[in-house]
Order: C-alpha cells, then sequence, then structure tokens
C-alpha cells in the first residue's frame, strides 16, 4: 500500500507490477532468439534503469555481463536539454562486444541517440536499445530502439526507477505524475 501523501502525487496507474513483468519476460525471449550463442554485455543508464535492469539481466537465460553509465540530461525537471554529459562512464573495454543498452524512458530521443553514437565509436561489435518505456508523441530525434516494452503517452510518469526529482523510484507499478506536484 502507498501512503496517502504518495497516492495523492499520482493520477492513475499506468502499469502495475504484474503487467511490467509479464512484458520483462517477453522481451527476454526476443532477446535470446536475436543473440543466440552470443555473450552479451547490458550497459544500464543509472539510475532509471535499474529495475528494468535487475527483471530483465534475471529473466534471460544468456550468459551476460552488467555494466552501467550515467549521463546527465534531465536535472530535476520534466523537460530535456538535449546536453548530454557522462556523469559515470562503463568499466568495461567495449572491443568486440555484443552491447544492448537497458533504458527506463525513451521521451525526445536525445538521450539515446548520443549515447548510442557514443558508445559506438568504442568498438562494439553491435550496439542496440532495450527500453520499457516509449514516448512516440515526443520524439524528435529518430532513434532505432530494437526492443521496446510499451508506447505510452505524452505523460509524465514515475515509478519501477522513474523518479521526479529523484524521488518515486521506489515505487512497485508505473504511475502518472499529478500535475500539481511539478507546476
Ligand atoms: P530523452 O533524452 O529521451 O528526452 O529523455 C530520456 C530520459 O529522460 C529518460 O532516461 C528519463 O530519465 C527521463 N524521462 C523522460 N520521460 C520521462 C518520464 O515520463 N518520467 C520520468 N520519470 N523520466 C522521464
Ligand atoms: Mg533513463
Ligand atoms: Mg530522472
Amino acid at each position: 500500500m502507498l501512503s496517502s501523501d504518495i497516492a495523492d502525487d499520482l493520477t492513475s496507474v499506468l502499469y502495475t507490477e504484474a503487467e511490467i513483468h509479464a512484458r520483462i519476460a517477453q522481451l527476454a525471449r526476443s532477446i535470446e532468439a536475436d543473440y543466440v550463442g552470443e555473450d552479451i554485455l547490458l550497459v544500464g543508464v543509472l539510475k532509471g534503469a535499474v529495475m528494468v535492469m535487475a527483471d530483465l539481466a534475471r529473466e534471460l537465460t544468456l550468459p551476460l555481463n552488467m555494466d552501467w553509465m550515467a549521463v546527465s540530461s534531465y536535472g530535476a525537471g520534466t523537460q530535456s536539454s538535449g546536453v548530454v554529459r557522462i556523469l559515470k562512464d562503463l568499466d568495461t573495454d567495449l572491443s568486440g562486444r555484443k552491447v544492448l543498452i537497458v533504458e527506463d524512458i525513451i521521451d525526445s530521443g536525445l538521450t539515446l541517440s548520443w549515447l548510442l553514437g557514443n558508445l559506438r565509436t568504442r568498438g562494439a561489435a553491435s550496439v542496440e536499445i532495450c527500453a520499457l518505456f516509449r514516448k512516440p508523441a515526443a520524439a524528435k530525434v529518430e532513434v532505432d530502439v530494437r526492443y521496446v516494452g510499451f508506447e505510452i503517452p505524452n505523460d509524465f510518469v514515475v515509478g519501477y526507477g522513474l523518479d521526479y526529482a529523484e524521488r518515486y523510484r521506489n515505487l512497485r507499478d508505473v504511475a502518472v505524475l499529478a500535475p500539481h506536484v511539478y507546476s
């Protein structure tokens, strides 16, 4: 149960924890089919992708490694700046690796298109993207996302790793943040 303080900050649940887990299992089956016999490197984008990474990695039956990057694009607001900075880089040498970027959500696409470009300069054998959510209405940049969990409307959502001002990441479901919280 959520405290009434938190429940007041949310307008509606978009996807429950069970729906998210079921979809992640489907994505894992597609990934396994595409990478038969391969050893993959999952690159999680901190901090939003922590929950997706934890569930996807445990669902996958392939041999894999996990590494993490932190980049800044949003700050505390709800709008992408387009300016991306590396706050924490990978520990792994990407030479010859099959890389799968694991992201929580793609909105404008600015963060991921920058990240794709950056990782492709490091000698990886391939770089693909798995994003749990995509907001097509907001796409400013064409990004080829191989695995997408859910196409969602252009609302600001929180939970399952997704934050507003570093809060709500621990919610099990993904919910729409009430506009009174940020306006
Ligand atoms: P983009 O560069 O695609 O506009 O933004 C990507 C990043 O912005 C995501 O990885 C996520 O951290 C943040 N973001 C975009 N849309 C939302 C949203 O609806 N809710 C939350 N909590 N973060 C979002
Ligand atoms: Mg993210
Ligand atoms: Mg955030």
